[in-house]
């Protein structure tokens, strides 16, 4: 599995930081999964080497425009690029007017179909080829959700040493019994699938949260998240200048939390444009980490735009800095 941050930025862009996007791949599969979409989302995508043709569904966290103002423009691209295939669109109802508002006042026509899903009216997980994905609402100034994204259909393993054991050679019928197919041996023995594969190993997942003051909403997903993304707009004391207002987080909060739920990677995003990358001056992003750094122990990362992140089957995590 793996995931290229299209934009770390907190409400407005800066040089180097673009607005919230996320792009997910889950690799089972040649379909790929973004999460929030703010302007100029796809001049990002261009740079990366996901293609608006293989996007499977894109996942809104809330209404706010730097999470959700590069929708029309990255679907009006879309149908020009000759896209067909429907694509699904998981977001709070308001994103959903919004689009569809759009669409009428500019003649938005597409050459394909929009499947919409109102997440505050989906109370199951969402199922996909490669994710099952279930929604978490958070605690923002508006409705603003979650999404974590489980792996879904793990490979099945074949328990080999059995299977030579039972005098069993490789060759297509371990293939048929790795589909789960029972098969008749050459020895006209019947082998049932169930008793020679694998107890399946645990499914990855990421959580990828909107922006939220309260962390600890994430542990009312059903699955625990090897991989959570996280805003950390603020360090404590800018947050405690600005106030409650906002509804966002800063980096002790999301440590502490990470550091209680003994969560493997974190990952920050989302920071406000005063956060700089000159150390040397006051306030820096590593103000951010350092943060961060002081209430989380795990495996912590900064996001930057284009850092793509490769989560393997060991649940290791590993970061390919900027892909452009
Ligand atoms: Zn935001």
């Amino acid at each position: 599995m793996e995931f290229t941050f299209l934009g770390t930025s907190s409400g407005t862009p800066t040089k180097r930081r673009n607005v919230s996007g996320l792009a997910l791949h889950g690799k089972m599969s040649k379909h790929w999964y973004m999460i929030d979409c703010g302007e100029a989302t796809q001049h990002q995508l261009l740079s990366t080497k996901y293609s608006v043709i293989t996007l499977k569904a894109i996942f809104i966290t809330h209404i706010h425009g730097d999470h959700c103002y590069g929708l029309p423009g990255i679907l009006a691209s879309a149908s020009m690029a000759g896209r067909e295939a429907p694509l699904t669109i998981v977001a709070p109802q308001g994103v959903i007017d919004m689009v569809k508002a759009v669409q009428q006042t500019t003649q938005l026509w597409l050459d394909y179909e929009l499947i919409y899903i109102a997440v505050e009216q989906q109370f199951q997980p969402l199922c996909f080829d490669d994710f099952i994905v279930e929604p978490v609402e958070l605690s923002h100034r508006v409705p603003c959700y979650g999404y974590n994204f489980v792996e879904n259909n793990i490979e099945q393993r074949l328990d080999q040493p059995k299977l030579k054991a039972s005098g069993i050679k490789p060759g297509p019928l371990w293939g048929l019994l790795q589909k789960g197919q029972d098969v008749t041996s050459p020895t006209g023995l019947t082998l049932l699938a169930k008793d020679f594969l694998q107890a399946p190993r645990q499914p990855r997942a990421i959580f990828v949260a909107g922006d939220n003051d309260t962390p600890s909403l994430l542990n009312n997903a059903t699955v625990k998240p090897d991989v959570v993304i996280h805003e950390a707009t603020y360090t404590e004391d800018i947050a405690a200048k600005v106030g409650k207002g906002p509804q966002h987080s800063y980096a002790r909060i999301v440590g502490e939390y990470a550091q209680s739920g003994a969560i493997k990677h974190l990952i920050l995003t989302h920071f406000s444009a005063r956060y700089g990358y000159d150390t040397e001056e006051s306030p820096s992003i590593a103000d951010v980490e350092n943060e961060a750094k002081e209430y989380y122990k795990g495996n912590l990362f900064l996001a930057n735009d284009f850092d793509r992140f490769e989560l393997n089957k060991k649940g290791e995590l590993f970061l390919n800095h900027s892909e452009n």
